[in-house]
C-alpha cells in the first residue's frame, strides 16, 4: 500500500510499503476519503512538537473494511466505517474522572497515516471509536467525524442555547463547523474572520452578521446586534493572545467565553479581573474530545441536522496530496478531500 510521509517540514514522500496484517482487536481499512485539517497544514508548514518527523501524516478519514484481526465482531470485511484517531485508555485517573479527553495516553497512542491507501486502528480505537457508515452519509462527509467530535465536545462543555446570539471568532474549518452546530441549535451567529471567500461561506451558512476584521471594527457591529449589551456567549477559534483577550469585550454581563484555539506553548494573555467578577463571565478552555462527543457528532452527520458538504473545498486524488496542501498554504481553499485511487 501507498502512505505520504512527511519527511521534513514542506516534504512529502510516498512510500509503498507492505499492507498490515491486523492483531487481535485491530482493523485494517482502506481509506476512501481523507480531509486535510489545520493541524496537517501547520505540521507541514512548520513541524509540531508532538509528531517527530519523519511520520505518516493525515487523521481525518473514513473507508471500508479490509481485514479485522481476531476478536473483532462487531465489524465484518467490505463495511463501511467511521471512525477517529484517537482513543482513550478507559483506565487512568482522567479516564476513571469521566474527562477521557484528559487520558494519560491518549496522544501518544493516536494514530496517524490518513494520507495513505490503508490505515491500521488498534483495539482500543476499534473497540470505542469507530461506528458503521450508512449509505446516505458519503465517505467525505463521513471523514468529518473527527473535526465535529471536536466541536460536538466544546458545545458539550459550553451548551449553545437556542436564540443566543453567539460570535465565534475566526472563520476556518472549526470556526465554520461551530456555526452549523450554532444553526442546528437555534442559535444566531456573527462570525469574525479574514478571506472573503471564507467570510462568504459563512454568509452562505447563515450567519446573521459576517465581519471582515481587517476592514471594519467588530466590538460596536456586536453590541449593535445585543441591544448593547455584548453576545451570549463567545467562541475563539483563532489561537492568538491577543485575540484571546478580545472576547471579553465582546461578552455581556453573565456570558460565557469558549476558548477553542490553541495559542502558541508558553504564551501569557491578561483578562480583566472586574469584568470576570463583577460582570459573571465564564471562561472555558477545550481539548479534544470524548467518546460522548464522538457519538454524538455521528448522530449530527447521520441525521444530516449538520450539513457538512459545503465545506468541502475540493477533491483531489491522494497522489496529488501536496498540490491540496499548496493550494491551503496560498489561503486558498477551506478543506480537501483526498482519494486514493480504488
Ligand atoms: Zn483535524
Ligand atoms: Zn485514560
Amino acid at each position: 500500500m501507498k502512505s505520504y510521509i512527511l519527511a521534513a517540514p514542506g516534504e512529502v514522500e510516498c512510500a509503498e510499503m507492505p499492507s498490515p496484517a491486523p492483531g487481535p482487536g485491530e482493523m485494517l481499512v482502506d481509506i476512501r476519503a481523507a480531509l486535510t485539517c489545520g493541524t496537517d497544514l501547520k505540521t507541514y508548514r512548520r513541524g509540531h512538537p508532538k509528531i517527530p518527523l519523519p511520520s505518516p501524516f493525515g487523521h481525518e478519514f473514513s473507508g471500508t473494511v479490509a481485514a479485522i484481526g481476531e476478536g473483532v465482531d462487531d465489524f465484518a470485511v467490505g463495511d463501511a466505517v467511521m471512525a477517529v484517531h484517537t482513543a482513550p485508555c478507559g483506565e487512568c485517573f482522567y479516564c476513571a474522572a469521566g474527562q477521557e479527553n484528559l487520558c494519560e495516553s491518549i496522544m501518544e497512542t493516536k494514530v496517524l497515516g490518513a494520507f495513505s491507501e490503508q490505515i491500521l486502528l488498534p483495539s482500543h480505537i476499534v473497540e470505542r471509536n469507530v461506528f458503521a457508515k450508512p449509505d446516505g452519509l458519503s465517505f467525505e462527509e463521513a471523514a468529518f467525524l473527527e473535526p465535529l467530535a471536536c466541536v460536538v465536545y466544546g458545545d458539550r462543555v459550553q451548551k449553545i442555547r437556542p436564540g443566543e446570539t453567539v460570535v465565534i471568532v475566526g472563520a476556518g474549518p472549526i470556526g465554520l463547523l461551530f456555526l452549523l452546530l450554532v444553526k442546528a441549535r437555534g442559535a444566531r451567529g456573527i462570525v469574525l474572520g479574514k478571506r472573503e471567500s471564507r467570510l462568504q461561506l459563512a454568509r452562505e451558512l447563515g450567519a446573521e452578521l459576517v465581519v471582515d476584521v481587517e476592514q471594519e471594527v467588530p466590538i460596536p457591529l456586536i453590541r449593535k446586534l445585543t441591544e448593547g449589551r455584548g453576545a451570549d456567549q463567545v467562541i475563539e477559534c483563532t489561537g492568538r493572545p491577543a485575540v484571546w483577550e478580545s472576547t471579553l469585550q465582546m461578552v455581556r454581563k453573565g456570558g460565557r467565553i469558549l476558548l477553542y484555539g490553541g495559542c502558541p506553548g508558553g504564551t501569557e494573555v491578561r483578562f480583566d479581573t472586574g469584568r470576570l467578577h463583577y460582570d459573571e463571565i465564564r471562561l472555558d478552555g477545550v481539548f479534544h474530545f470524548t467518546p460522548a462527543a464522538v457519538a454524538e457528532a455521528r448522530e449530527l452527520l447521520v441525521s444530516g441536522t449538520v450539513d457538512v458538504a459545503p465545506l468541502i473545498s475540493g477533491r483531489y486524488p491522494l497522489d496529488e496530496l501536496e498540490v491540496a496542501l499548496e493550494r491551503l498554504l496560498k489561503g486558498d481553499g477551506l478543506k480537501y478531500a483526498l482519494v486514493p485511487e480504488v
